[in-house]
């Protein structure tokens, strides 16, 4: 079996608990109007690996693991290949090294519930919690992540939030707390909110697509934390 990577980056900090080793698969179904990764989107293209050829090249970074480290794989969306990744996953916690699974938790079948047995932590990127405006922001139906989301609760699989904070978009009380709401029985370890960035728009418009959000601007450090506490306020009364 073969896995097409659209880029590997190694010792990220961001993606994952300590140092991790991130592999970014290609090809997504979505099209989030933010995205900064719009050459993903294609099935086509990227770098041909076998799951052993990829754990090969990872595990050399095992040194640097020592801190809650591991492997991240995202894309794109990872589930578009989640048979190659279940193998990936699996070899790497036979050498030790912990799995985390970067996806936007669109779909739910027995592949993907396969793919959860080897995946120790789970990064989910819930786009937006109404269900007409995920269509709106992704041109992708919500129901997958609302079945992935429900056997991750069910399982108690260990999870961590991402929102990006887009402003007129995700920036809304109503937002945050339906968000919250929506994490309830869910085994939470951490959420955070990415602020909205334009680093993409030059790939969109070199590809040739025709990216709507050039009007938004990002939010300020002091937006962002204000949004921030309110979600964690929202998330605290869930515990209650
Ligand atoms: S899920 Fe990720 S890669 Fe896919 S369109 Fe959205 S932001 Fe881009």
């Amino acid at each position: 079996m073969q896995g097409y990577v659209h880029s590997i980056e190694t010792l990220g900090a961001l993606d994952g608990p300590g140092l991790r080793v991130v592999v970014f698969m290609q090809g997504c179904p979505l099209r989030c109007r933010y995205c900064h990764n719009p050459d993903t989107w294609p099935m086509a293209g990227g770098t041909e690996y076998a799951p052993t050829q990829l754990i090969a090249k990872i595990k050399r970074y095992k040194p640097y693991f020592l801190h809650g480290g591991g492997v991240t794989v995202s894309g794109g969306e990872p589930l578009l290949q989640q048979e190659f990744v279940k193998e990936f996953f699996k070899l790497s916690q036979k050498e030790g090294i912990h799995t985390a699974l970067d996806t936007s938790g669109f779909k739910l079948d027995d592949g993907t519930k396969e793919l959860l047995e080897y995946t120790d932590l789970v990064i989910l990127d819930v786009k937006h919690s109404s269900s007409a405006s995920f269509y709106e922001l992704t041109g992708h139906k919500m129901q997958g992540l609302l079945n992935f989301l429900a056997y991750c609760k069910k399982k108690q699989q260990p999870l961590w939030l991402r929102q990006v904070l887009v402003p007129g978009l995700t920036d809304s009380e109503e937002q945050i707390k339906d968000l919250a709401r929506l994490m309830r029985g869910a085994n939470l370890t951490k959420a955070e909110l990415l602020p909205y960035h334009t680093l993409g728009v030059k790939k969109w418009q070199a590809l040739g697509y025709d990216y709507t959000l050039e009007d938004v601007q990002p939010p300020s450090a002091a937006e962002l934390a204000k949004w921030q506490q309110l979600l964690e306020n929202y998330l605290k009364e869930n515990l209650k």
